[in-house]
């Protein structure tokens, strides 16, 4: 076994070592592609041959069951078998292949998604089992052509692993069990892309955006993941091993002094006081909030409540969710953003899967707006989980003024049916907006006069400033949240509502990076919110920076041409005990 080194973004911070385990996404992207007509035999040799392959492996599992289990459990594989002669396998997939020139992975896709919603819609448990089955089948033959492995499923891990997969969509990581997970290591992806996100907010170390993680590490392979610095040892010497595990005492050791922060304010030593608070997916986070002394809760991303489901949550249980949020985060408030749905965050129930360009197709609020009937469960919901706590609400992706006002009107209209039905709910809720689009930001100043406060989305925003996909590792290099076009969108959304009397803040991941907190204190921000893992930090940094030097660093940053200038602004500009921290 050869020692060898990888270098990624470095998107969680932390240390782990442990055996690697690779794991193979259940939810698999599957493209179109046309075939020319001297193609389509081969195409069918192909999909014949995933179907023979498929036998094969389930006959393997029935003996192993057999063995294993007895007779009587094995029953399921030989169901399987006989599902797999459905004239779905045996005559539509082929028909179709030979018919449209479509390649088969797709039109057997296509085919199991739309089984997959008439099963949905029959009321009948019998015929919804064996929808899971058929689906089970189809996946099967699916991978099969794809040429990825057959794997065991991750959550029935029992030992701790390094998880190394090619990527991880946001369904696949709130399925993952966590306990027995240590880091992430992925092939694409970048400091922005989900797995990034919620890494983070699971203070796990990750290295994202490796290329070819999966190709390069083997299942058991020794890994050490620093996630602080995008590296991954790969099967080290023992005097490297021994290292690293210094290196990992240490920073624990700096996690536990920051625990001293947890009941101090975020405010400056010159007494410029910035609200704290955290970024949270679900509501398991809320008590891991009040550990890292988080003020409330500053992006609820909502869209989670909805996936890994067939049906959308009902307003009661959506209600009950933010119900919780609003009692668990007391007399802080607790900002719901609602559903953003598309980009990568997809269900196949809701989205459009022909969407060329998802990130900039029919994703959040737009989908929102489109379907004003799933629009009001949401905002229904929150009204009445207001009456129980400081809950405000913000809308994502908004890119004009024309969503704004629609959006108020649903709410409006919300408001009025639970008055008339006589429901207790809190009107005059707060309402706020996501600056994650450069038009919004250059209309700000009119947006504000709409809105109760802003919050600055970088994760999104820069990716559309700079039309860089945020999950693509090949243009991971054009994140860059100091280029003076994202510094001038920031300062324009923050004087816009500022010169109106209203407050800003930022939820995208750059409010959590130590580097820019002191940039970002002197631009003016009065919220901060960011993965609860990096809380304390972020506040013990704000408490040793002043605030007149920080206004110093902004103006210093408006004068300059590059990234690289503002950074050594900043590093100049510091005080020097802050300095040893951050760079
Ligand atoms: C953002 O875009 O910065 C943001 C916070 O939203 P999300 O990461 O959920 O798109
Ligand atoms: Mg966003």
């Amino acid at each position: 076994m050869s020692e060898k080194i990888f270098h990624g973004v470095p998107a969680s911070g932390g240390i782990a070592i442990g055996p690697a385990y690779l794991y193979h996404s259940q939810g698999l992207t599957v493209s179109r592609r046309k075939l020319k007509p001297e193609e389509v035999e081969l195409e069918l040799k192909r999909f014949q041959e995933a179907l023979a392959k498929t036998r094969s492996q389930i006959k393997g599992l029935e003996e192993k069951a057999k063995e294993k289990l007895g007779e009587e459990h094995a029953s399921i594989f030989s169901a399987h078998q006989v599902l797999l002669e459905d004239p779905l396998f045996t005559e539509d997939v082929a028909r179709i292949v030979s018919s449209d020139h479509i390649n088969a992975e797709f039109v057997l896709h296509e085919a199991l998604e739309k089984f997959k919603t008439v099963m949905a819609s029959l009321n009948d448990e019998y015929f919804r089992e064996r929808g899971g089955d058929i689906r089970d089948v189809g996946n099967r033959v699916l991978r099969n052509l794809m040429g990825k492995g057959d794997k065991e499923e991750l959550k029935k891990l029992d030992k701790e692993i390094i998880l190394v997969a090619n990527d991880l969509i946001p369904s696949d990581m709130v399925n993952l069990p966590t306990e027995t997970i240590k880091a992430f290591c992925t092939d694409v992806g970048g400091k922005t892309s989900h797995v990034a996100i919620v890494s983070r907010s699971m203070g796990l170390p990750a290295v994202v955006g490796m290329q070819k993680a999966t190709m390069d590490i083997h299942d058991g392979d020794l890994l050490i993941v620093d996630g602080n610095k995008g590296l991954v040892l790969v099967n080290p010497r023992p005097h490297i091993i021994e290292q690293y595990r210094h290196l990992k005492e240490e920073y624990v050791a700096f996690q536990k002094s920051l625990e001293a922060f947890k009941n101090l304010p975020a405010v400056t030593p010159d007494g410029r006081r910035v609200t704290l608070a955290a970024n949270i997916e679900t509501p398991l986070e809320l008590d891991d909030m009040a550990r890292h002394g988080a003020e409330g809760i500053g992006l609820y991303r909502t869209e989670f409540l909805y996936m890994n489901r067939e049906e959308n949550p009902s307003e009661e249980e959506q209600f009950q969710a933010y119900k919780e949020l609003a009692v668990k985060t007391g007399d802080h408030p607790a900002i719901i953003r609602t559903l953003d749905l598309g980009g990568d965050k997809f269900l196949s129930h809701l989205n459009d899967s022909e969407e060329k360009n998802p990130f900039l197709g029919l994703r959040a609020i737009r989908l929102c707006l489109k379907r004003p009937d799933i629009f009001k469960i949401q905002l229904r919901a929150i009204l009445r989980a207001a009456a129980y706590g400081p809950i405000k609400i913000m809308f994502p992706m908004i890119s004009s003024l024309s969503e704004v006002l629609e959006s108020k009107v649903l709410l409006q209209e919300c408001a009025e049916e639970l008055k008339h039905e006589g429901q207790v709910f809190r009107s005059g809720i707060e309402v706020g907006v996501m600056i994650e689009i450069p038009s919004a930001a250059i209309i700000a100043d009119i947006l504000i006069q709409e809105v109760d406060f802003f919050s600055i989305g970088t994760n999104d925003l820069i990716q559309y400033s700079m039309a860089a996909d945020r999950g693509n590792e090949s243009v991971a290099y054009l994140y860059d949240p100091l280029n003076p076009a994202i510094l001038r969108l920031i300062h324009m959304t923050v004087e816009a509502a500022h010169k109106a009397g209203k407050w800003v803040g930022m939820c995208g991941e750059v409010a959590g990076d130590p580097q820019f907190i002191p940039l970002l204190l002197g631009i003016g921000l009065d919220e901060l919110s960011a993965s609860v893992s990096v809380i304390s930090e972020i506040k013990k940094i704000i408490r040793m920076m002043p605030y007149e030097k920080a206004k110093e660093i902004a103006l210093a940053a408006t004068r300059v041409k590059t990234s690289d200038e503002v950074f050594e602004i900043i590093r100049d500009n510091v005080p020097a005990e802050l300095k040893a921290i951050l760079f």
